[in-house]
């Protein structure tokens, strides 16, 4: 890594020492390390943008897909008012189980919910549904965002937020001598993100790299 991404490195933590502890996503990072599963959750200052994103809108049903330990399910519950739902995809059931028990441990036990499974195969299942969400978190394998990216327009409110994490690969999107499937996916969901007319969007460097798009 060049001497950019070390700059971006001591920005990203002199910024999350501004923040006072968070005792619930801790618990929930500790369980990560306990249980042996990657630590891969979303970076924390997305997670404050996510409780402020589904604040923002007013958002009630929100989807996420890949739950992991439940770190983002609890950025994206804090943010619900009355009555708001989150529904999260994982295709790990012990690992749901993980984010089911901290969850329930931060309080939101009764405000998130888990579908275990293919995602690809859960989405279709909403869609036959006709369930609708206003705001999506999209950050389960990288080789089906682009399908991932069609079911959210298709599961989307009028003005509904689409969130995409880990746009960059660790620079790998960025670099044009890799050529892996799960990198050209992202970069064809990264260019479809900035350019579909049915989406306004912007897309953020910090961390990973995270999309944002609201369905016109
Ligand atoms: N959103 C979580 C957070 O920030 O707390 C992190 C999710 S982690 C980056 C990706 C998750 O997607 C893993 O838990 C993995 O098991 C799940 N996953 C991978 N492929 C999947 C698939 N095809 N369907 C559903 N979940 C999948």
């Amino acid at each position: 890594q060049g001497p950019a991404a070390a700059d971006d490195l001591n920005a990203e933590t002199y910024l999350e020492r501004l923040y006072p502890d968070d005792e619930a996503l801790e618990l929930v990072n500790a369980s990560i390390r306990a249980n042996n599963m990657p630590e891969i959750s979303v970076a924390p200052g997305y997670g404050r943008l996510l409780t402020m994103l589904v604040r923002m809108i007013g958002a009630s049903r929100v989807l996420e897909i890949g739950a992991l330990g439940g770190y983002s399910a609890i950025c994206l519950a804090r943010g619900l008012s009355e009555g708001g739902q989150v529904l999260s995809l994982e295709i790990n059931e012990a690992f749901a189980e993980t984010a089911r028990l901290n969850v329930q441990e931060a309080g939101f036990g009764s405000f998130i919910g888990y579908r275990i499974g293919n995602a690809a195969e859960s989405l279709e299942a909403l869609c036959s549904e006709g369930a609708k969400f206003d705001l999506f978190f999209i950050d389960a394998d990288k080789v089906n965002y682009p399908n991932y990216l069609e079911y959210a327009i298709r599961l989307a409110n009028p003005g509904a937020l689409i969130v995409g994490d880990n746009i960059l690969m660790r620079g790998r999107t960025v670099d044009p001598a890799v050529k892996k499937k799960s990198v050209e996916a992202m970069r064809q969901f990264n260019r479809q993100f900035a350019s579909d007319p049915r989406l306004e969007s912007t897309m953020l460097p910090a961390y990973d790299g995270l999309a944002i798009a609201r369905v016109r």
